[in-house]
């Protein structure tokens, strides 16, 4: 049985561990009142500035529900802290491959992507999942579904 004592105890970790879920919660505070629906609390955002077309685009500065994009000095900067990893500039920029975004779920899947027809792709499944398990909830299976509509019909 391990020695309880305080030597033991790794305060320094228990501090940093704490600023970064008291820094975690007040960003999810922050951003809560921008109406985002889909939060992700991991990821990663990358902008290759070689192949953005910048000042004659801008259009990810204008779709960004959090305001995490900006122009200065003739380049798109980013907050990597507003942002939520949401897609919405992927899905409007010109450019493929020029924002990469990576992105944890809750249940620790990752997904990745980088074009328009990605962000669709995935939406796309996305939505049939909800819409499968909505439906299996409400009817666990044919016999239910035809039992209760059946029922109606008389
Ligand atoms: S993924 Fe793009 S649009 Fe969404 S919050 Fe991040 S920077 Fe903004
Ligand atoms: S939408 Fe793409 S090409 Fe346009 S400014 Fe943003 S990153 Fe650059």
């Amino acid at each position: 049985m391990p020695e309880n004592n305080s030597s033991s105890i790794d305060i320094f970790g228990m501090l940093s561990d704490d600023s970064e879920e008291k820094k975690k919660s007040q960003r999810e505070e922050l951003l809560s009142t921008t109406g985002v629906k889909e939060f992700f609390k991991e990821g990663d955002i990358r902008i290759d500035k070689r192949t953005c077309w910048g000042l004659e685009c801008k259009l990810c500065i204008d779709a960004c529900p959090t305001n995490a994009l900006f122009w200065q000095s003739g380049e798109v900067k980013i907050i990597k802290d507003l942002c939520v990893y949401c897609g919405a500039c992927v899905l409007c920029c010109m450019v493929d491959d020029c924002i990469k975004i990576k992105r944890k779920r809750e249940n620790g899947k990752i997904e990745k992507f980088s074009k328009p027809k990605d962000v669709i792709k995935l939406e796309e499944r996305i939505n049939t999942k909800k819409r499968v398990e909505r439906v299996t909830g409400l009817f666990p299976s044919v016999d239910r579904y035809c039992e209760k509509y059946q029922k109606q019909k008389k």
